[in-house]
C-alpha cells in the first residue's frame, strides 16, 4: 500500500460503514438549508441525505462509478464532481493514480471523502499515562472528511479503464450475512406490511412492494430496534424516529438499486427533515444500516 507521509493511514481504503457505532461526526455543524457545495464539503449527513431525496437519480449513478466506498462517499464523490463540472468517473488518491501510471494534473483540487482516521484514546486519570500506546483499546477511529481523491478526468498519464458495475443485491445472501430470518408472516392486527422482532422480519405476501418493506424490516434489525427495547422517558417520539431510519435505509437502497417504492419513501422522510426533527445521528445511522445491507447483499465474487 502507498503512504504520504501525511496521510494518517491506508489512503485507498474505504470506511465499511458511516455510523454512530464506527464514526464520530467530524464537526458540529448543524445542517440548515441546502447550501449544496458548502454543507456537504462539512459532511451534514442530514444535508446529503436531503440530496438523495431530492436528486434519487444520482444514487445509482454513484454508485456505479464510486461502488467500492460507502453510500455516503459515493455521494459525497459525485456531488463534488458535479460542482466541478466533471463526469462522474472513477476517483483514486494521489498515490493510487501514480501507481496506474497517471499523474495528476497541476493545480487540480482534491475531493474530500470520509476515512478513518486512528486516533490515540486519553489515557484515564487513573490510568498509568503510556496505557492507551498500541493496544488493541489504546485507540479508536474517528471518520473524518479529507482532500485526498481525484477523478480520472484530474489525471493524466497512461490509459486507463474503468471497470463499470450495475448494482446487483441478493436477498437470501444478504440475509444470511446479517443473521437475519424470514418467518412466515404472521396476520398482526392492524394492515402491517410487515413486522420485525429479535432478528426475524416477517412481510405480507401481498405487499406490493415486498423488496422495500424488506429494507426497511432489516433496517430494524440491523439498527438495534428490535433489541430489548429500554425504557424512554418518550416512547412515542422514539418510535417514530425508528420507523423515519428504517424508511430512510429502505429509500436509499430503492434509490441505490433502482427500483420502484422511492416516491412512497420520500414523501416521508422529507418531512422529518423539512421539521428538522430528524437528529444528524439518524441521518447517519440511515447511512450506515443502508451500507452494511448493501453490502451484505452483494454476490459472491472471486
Ligand atoms: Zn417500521
Amino acid at each position: 500500500m502507498n503512504a504520504q507521509s501525511n496521510h494518517p493511514s491506508n489512503d485507498t481504503t474505504d470506511p465499511q460503514f458511516l455510523g454512530p457505532e464506527a464514526g464520530q461526526q467530524a464537526d458540529g455543524k448543524a445542517g440548515g438549508s441546502a447550501r449544496d457545495v458548502q454543507a456537504h464539503e462539512l459532511g451534514d449527513m442530514r444535508t446529503i441525505l436531503h440530496i438523495a431525496l431530492t436528486q434519487p437519480g444520482v444514487m445509482n449513478q454513484a454508485y456505479r462509478a464510486f461502488h467500492n466506498y460507502s453510500i455516503g462517499n459515493q455521494l459525497l464523490a459525485a456531488l463534488q464532481l458535479l460542482d466541478k463540472g466533471l463526469p462522474l468517473a472513477p476517483i483514486a488518491s494521489f498515490n493510487a493514480w501514480r501507481e496506474k501510471g497517471r499523474f495528476v494534473k497541476k493545480g487540480e483540487k482534491a475531493i474530500s471523502l470520509f476515512m478513518p482516521i486512528s486516533v490515540k484514546r486519553r489515557a484515564d486519570k487513573d490510568a498509568p499515562a503510556d496505557s492507551a500506546e498500541a493496544g488493541e483499546g489504546g485507540t479508536f477511529s474517528m471518520f473524518m472528511l479529507r482532500p485526498n481523491w481525484f477523478s480520472l478526468n484530474q489525471t493524466e498519464g497512461g490509459a486507463f479503464t474503468a471497470e463499470t458495475v450495475t448494482p446487483a443485491w441478493d436477498a437470501v445472501t444478504a440475509m444470511a450475512a446479517l443473521d437475519i430470518i424470514e418467518e412466515p408472516f404472521e396476520h398482526l392486527q392492524g394492515n402491517h406490511l410487515g413486522y420485525a422482532r429479535a432478528r426475524s422480519i416477517g412481510l405480507n405476501p401481498l405487499n406490493p412492494l415486498k423488496h422495500k418493506t424488506r429494507f426497511h424490516e432489516m433496517a430494524h434489525v440491523v439498527l438495534g430496534h428490535t433489541a430489548v427495547a429500554d425504557m424512554h422517558d418518550d416512547e412515542a417520539l422514539k418510535r417514530q424516529i425508528e420507523e423515519a431510519e428504517a424508511e430512510g435505509v429502505a429509500y436509499l437502497l430503492c434509490a441505490l438499486l433502482d427500483l420502484p417504492g422511492q416516491a412512497e419513501s420520500r414523501f416521508y422522510i422529507q418531512g422529518w427533515l423539512q421539521g428538522g426533527t430528524l437528529p444528524e445521528k439518524s441521518a447517519k445511522r440511515i447511512f450506515g444500516a443502508a451500507d452494511r445491507i448493501m453490502k451484505a447483499g452483494q454476490p459472491v465474487q472471486h
